[in-house]
């Protein structure tokens, strides 16, 4: 398997977002990412995908990068605005359903295509008159997975005041903490219940231009975003430069949940791995396993930083300071590991793994 680090979720001027495609590509490129996903609300903007190169300095990593073009979709009459859905590889634009939750999501299936509940808990911050537009309609079935840490919901958790914002608009890197604890507890009851929910990370990046007094400046921009939350994604094979045959393996990873929410701004997070060894099969992020005979559970970290092994929402095990562990699970359960580490004076989510089943 192949590890490559993606951002998704993500705005142009198609939607409410300041930049273009080519600006994401070009940002993408600067921070290293292999991959971006756009997604730009309501509109499935066409013939923009493909790889894209910049002459950058030579100090930075040059390779190309893969842009992809997904779609968030919501009912913009509805009033507050709530449940956002982001939907990825589907072969035509579904918001004409984004008044049925269930039915969008039957709609995506029918296209061909993935999707998340995006933002799932968001909260208003009444201070920038903005609204809570968490998702609401929790008795849906059939979504892939839910985006368990979004950098802009995590922002207006911070920002009681404008004067918060202001610090925040200057000093981003104090903002990213962990995902909302509702969001995780609400994936944890999802997966105690015995349901497949992938977790992806994303950004959420605008590139919003805030003024405020004197002060003008764009914050936030893609770049900033682009060294924060990321989804890493375990594919069969290096991308090949061929858009078809790689978005493919995109999807394939991300609905199969063979990927982790990382935050990449602390410390580069490639390099983590969390597999299984049965008595007669292995098993990565995303795959089942059976229970019978006991199943190792191996972590390995690229740094140390401590470590939470968790068995359908409970911890069995910690680890702090270390650069692995193994555990041997004898009891079924959707089991996930969770790291953190320090960074500017606090204790912060580094990486969250999706589950490996083991039934
Ligand atoms: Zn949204
Ligand atoms: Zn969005």
């Amino acid at each position: 398997m192949h590890e490559i680090v993606v951002n998704l979720h993500m705005h142009t001027r198609y939607s409410d977002g300041s930049g273009t495609h080519k600006d994401i590509a070009h940002a993408a490129m600067k921070t290293g990412l292999d991959a971006v996903i756009v997604t730009d609300h309501n509109v499935l903007v066409q013939g923009v995908e493909g790889y894209y190169r910049f002459g950058l300095s030579s100090r930075i990593r040059t390779g190309p990068v893969l842009l992809l073009v997904g779609q968030e979709v919501h009912d913009q009459d509805r009033d507050p605005q709530k449940n956002h859905l982001l939907v990825f590889n589907a072969n035509r634009e579904l918001a004409s359903l984004a008044d049925d939750p269930q039915a969008l999501i039957n709609g995506v299936h029918e296209a061909g295509g993935i999707c998340f509940i995006a933002h799932p808990k968001d909260p208003e911050a009444p201070a920038f008159k903005e609204t809570d537009i968490s998702w609401e309609a929790w008795e849906v079935e059939g979504f892939t997975g839910i985006e368990l840490w979004n950098g802009l919901s995590e922002l207006k958790t911070v920002i009681p005041t404008k004067l918060h914002g202001a610090f925040y608009a200057y000093f981003p890197q104090f903002i990213g903490q962990r995902p909302i604890l509702e969001t995780l507890n609400r994936w944890d009851e999802l997966l105690a219940s015995g349901r497949r929910v992938v977790a992806i990370g994303g950004s959420d990046a605008h590139a919003m231009h805030m003024r405020m007094g004197p002060l003008q400046r764009v914050i936030f921009p893609y770049e900033f975003h682009f060294r924060t939350v990321n989804t890493h994604v375990f594919i069969p094979q290096p991308l090949t430069g061929d858009v078809s045959t790689d978005k493919k393996m995109i999807y394939d990873a991300l609905g199969a949940g063979r990927c982790f929410v990382a935050y990449d701004l602390p410390a580069s997070t490639r390099g983590f791995r969390f597999n299984a060894k049965g008595r007669e099969q292995s098993a990565i992020m995303g795959d089942e396993i059976p229970v019978k005979g006991g199943v190792t559970l191996q972590v390995s970290l690229p740094k140390p930083a401590d470590i939470r092994l968790i068995r359908d929402g409970r911890v069995v095990g910690t680890w702090n300071q270390s650069y692995a562990y193994t555990h041997i699970a004898t009891e079924p359960g959707a089991y996930r590991v969770e790291v953190e580490r320090n960074y500017l004076g606090l204790k912060r989510g580094w990486i969250y793994s999706n589950p490996i089943y083991v039934r």
